[in-house]
């Protein structure tokens, strides 16, 4: 699955949320967020963003692996 991080934040372009197939892409409170259970990996999420925000899970630093989490606990909630 793909992951939006911190860049989202504030900045909520939504150019994403247009392009993505599967319609996974949902509007949190501070950013967006994708579905990881349903993300089919077609990366034209990330081709698109401003604010390069958006990476594979297997290519997340460290540092952005909470954005993972809370994906998860976003639509799991
Ligand atoms: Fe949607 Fe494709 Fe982005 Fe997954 S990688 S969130 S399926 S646009």
């Amino acid at each position: 699955a793909y992951v939006i991080t911190m860049p989202c934040r504030n900045e909520k372009a939504a150019e994403c949320v247009e392009v993505c197939p599967v319609d996974c892409i949902a509007e949190g409170k501070d950013q967006y967020y994708i579905d990881p259970d349903i993300c089919i990996d077609c990366g034209a999420c990330q081709a698109v963003c401003p604010v390069d925000a958006i990476f594979h899970e297997e290519e997340l630093l460290d540092e952005d692996l909470p954005s993972l989490e809370k994906a998860r606990e976003f639509f799991t909630s």
